[in-house]
């Protein structure tokens, strides 16, 4: 697997710690963090995208999933344009992130979240082409008009730029919530998105896949949802049977997605946006 540091000049900047090193080596530490190196023997709380927490910046798998299938798909360079949109960490990790690259975080609520730039990704105040990454964490789900919203992503970024798009993946096909549903931060979900997605994003003009871990790509190839303990908020079984191995990008080796806490695995879906 390639092994690609986001982070040349940062990991020689002490003022930097403890954001400094990549978990690439260490076989003795049973977990590792991807965005601050952290080693340990485990992560806090228990196996789930929403748990398996980094005693060290405070990540979750989730984040730290996103930040993985980051810095394995898009190589890095000086000056790369970054927008983070409603990121979930704090002021710690937005530093370190822009000490990286030309990052900004932004969020629509200004109320559920602490980032300076407010933007609403169905009128993006950016200029045409003027990104190369977009890291969108868990936002469209909490917008009425998906087609807008991938439309405005798919203008603000330039020709071969990345969109990396997770959502709550818990059903293989897209319905409006039946009751009234709000996240944690008490923003509004109007979506909860199935694979079909991935066709949907194709229509705003993207080169769309699922980046996923390899345990997944394996179990969609053989339809097997055997999984012994399934979280009640998932159908896991709908999901393995509504995907298709040829959508799917493997990021993460067993071995990488046990020390990183990317279990288990129907629990991780990133979407990858490119723009031709
Ligand atoms: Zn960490």
């Amino acid at each position: 697997m390639i092994t690609r540091s986001l982070l040349p000049a940062a990991r020689r900047d002490p003022r930097l710690q403890p954001w400094t090193t990549l978990p690439t080596g260490g076989a003795l530490s049973s977990a590792a963090c991807v965005i601050c190196g952290w080693r340990g023997s485990r992560f806090e709380g228990f196996a789930h995208c929403e748990s398996a927490r980094c005693p060290s910046c405070g990540s979750i798998a989730r984040d730290r999933f996103l930040y993985h299938c980051f810095v394995q798909r898009v190589p890095w360079r000086p000056g790369l344009a970054v927008l983070e949109t409603s990121p979930r960490l704090g002021e710690d990790y937005r530093d370190v992130m822009a000490s990286r690259m030309a990052y900004r975080a932004s969020d629509f609520d200004q109320a559920g979240h602490r980032t300076g730039l407010a933007i609403d990704l169905q009128h993006i105040d950016l200029p045409d082409g003027s990104l190369d990454v977009i890291l969108t964490p868990h936002v469209l789900e909490h917008i009425p008009d998906t087609a807008r919203t991938l439309a405005e992503l798919h203008r603000v970024l330039r020709p071969g730029g990345t969109a990396l798009v997770q959502v709550p993946l818990l059903q293989p096909a897209t319905a409006a919530p039946v009751e009234p549903e709000y996240h944690e931060d008490r923003t509004l979900v109007h979506w909860r998105f199935g694979v079909d997605l991935t066709e949907r994003m194709r229509r705003a003009g993207f080169g769309t896949s699922m980046l996923v871990t390899d345990d997944l790509a394996r179990r969609v190839a053989r339809g097997d949802d055997s999984w012994d303990d399934v979280s009640p908020e998932f159908d896991a079984g709908g999901l393995v049977q509504a995907m298709h191995r040829r959508d799917l990008v493997v990021v993460a080796s067993d071995r990488v997605a046990r020390r990183m806490g990317f279990e288990p695995s129907y629990m991780f879906v990133t979407w990858e946006c490119r723009k031709p």
